[in-house]
């Protein structure tokens, strides 16, 4: 651990499009922001070929450019953006208190405002010829990518209210949509069941598994197995979509932060204020809801104008009492 400890204004963790969307406004506030990337510098869109629903894109653009010049942006205007991982927190509970960062183990970092960003990541099957198709035909968001698919045949994968409503919306623009349920049930919500279920052009196959996605460069097909019977059979597809879930990243979050018990953060009404006063939340880490970059961008707004106006109100505190 090293002996010298910084003491920041504001630190913002994570740089996906919250983190710096929050860096561009704590930034151009003056209050002299200071981003970790963590592990994936840019986010989830740096996995990402084509997003083509940012505002102010009329072409699209791939994701890795896109977030190499939202970092450009924040730094245009000061932010400092250094590499390395939040690796543990002693958050304050006080008005006005000294939030405590570990950085790497070893740097530690004194901020009065906290901007977390750190995202969620979204669960794959984790089969090589998924992991290689990423990026090729294999998504785990079917809001963001499904368009590329219109008019062609797809498969998604998952049992619960995320996948079910996916699935329909897919439906909405593609041909054909088969849906791989590894149970002989589904756990979407009844409502959600019968959607799926008056879908004409969405089949249900139970007790399926994917046992390999076809194809070398891009999606050609899906072999799926039967696994009570065995049986395999290969389907034809452009497009498979993983929806089995996403992991907020907030292990390192735990016992000091109010969350929900699947590990997203708790915000506070309309706001990104956390249960800690100085400590906000933006991006995915505070929404299973939307889940898109332009709504993290939004909230990472937000979190800087939220830190602002706390930093304010505590000098303004201060100045009274002093
Ligand atoms: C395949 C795919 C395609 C997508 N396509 C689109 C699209 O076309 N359009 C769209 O709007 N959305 C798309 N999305 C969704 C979009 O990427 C997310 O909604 C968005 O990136 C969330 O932004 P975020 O800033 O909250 O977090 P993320 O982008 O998840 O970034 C989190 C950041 O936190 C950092 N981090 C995590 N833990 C730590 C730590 N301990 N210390 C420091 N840093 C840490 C990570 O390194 C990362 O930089 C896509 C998602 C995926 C997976």
């Amino acid at each position: 651990m090293s002996d010298t400890i910084e003491r920041i204004k504001c630190l913002i963790i994570g740089s996906g499009p919250a983190g710096y969307t929050a860096a561009i406004y704590a930034a151009r506030a003056d209050l002299k922001p200071i981003m970790y990337t963590g592990m994936e510098p840019g986010g989830q869109l740096t996995t990402t070929t084509e997003v083509d629903n940012f505002p102010g894109y009329p072409e699209g653009i791939d994701g890795p450019t896109m977030m190499v010049q939202l970092q450009q942006q924040a730094e245009r205007f000061g932010t400092e953006v250094r590499i390395g991982m939040v690796t543990a927190v002693d958050f304050s509970k006080e008005v006005g208190g000294i939030h405590k960062v570990t950085v790497d183990n070893t740097t530690q970092i004194e901020a009065e405002a906290v901007i977390i960003s750190t995202g969620a990541t979204a669960k794959y099957l984790g089969l090589p010829s998924e992991q290689k198709l990423r990026g090729g035909g294999v998504s785990a968001c079917a809001v963001c990518d499904g368009f590329f698919y219109k008019n062609q045949n797809v498969a998604i994968v998952g049992a619960g209210d995320t996948a079910a409503e996916e699935a329909t919306y897919l439906a909405n623009i593609c041909s054909h949509v088969t849906m791989l349920v590894r149970k002989d049930f589904m756990r979407a919500s009844k409502a959600m069941q019968h959607r799926v279920n008056n879908t004409p052009n969405l089949t249900v196959k139970y007790n399926t598994e994917v046992d390999e996605v076809l194809g070398e460069q891009v999606v050609e097909g899906l072999r799926t197995v039967n696994n009570q019977s065995g049986e395999k059979e290969e389907i034809e597809i452009t497009g498979l979509f993983i929806a089995i879930g996403h992991k907020p990243n907030t292990d390192i979050f735990k016992g000091q932060i109010d969350m929900d018990d699947t590990g997203y953060i708790i915000t506070e009404g309309k706001s990104t204020k956390t249960n800690l006063p100085g400590v906000f939340a933006s991006g995915d880490v505070q929404d299973k809801e939307y889940r898109q970059a332009v709504t993290a961008a939004g909230t990472g707004c937000m979190a800087a104008l939220d830190a602002e106006r706390y930093l304010a109100t505590i000098e303004t505190n201060e100045e009274v009492s002093a």
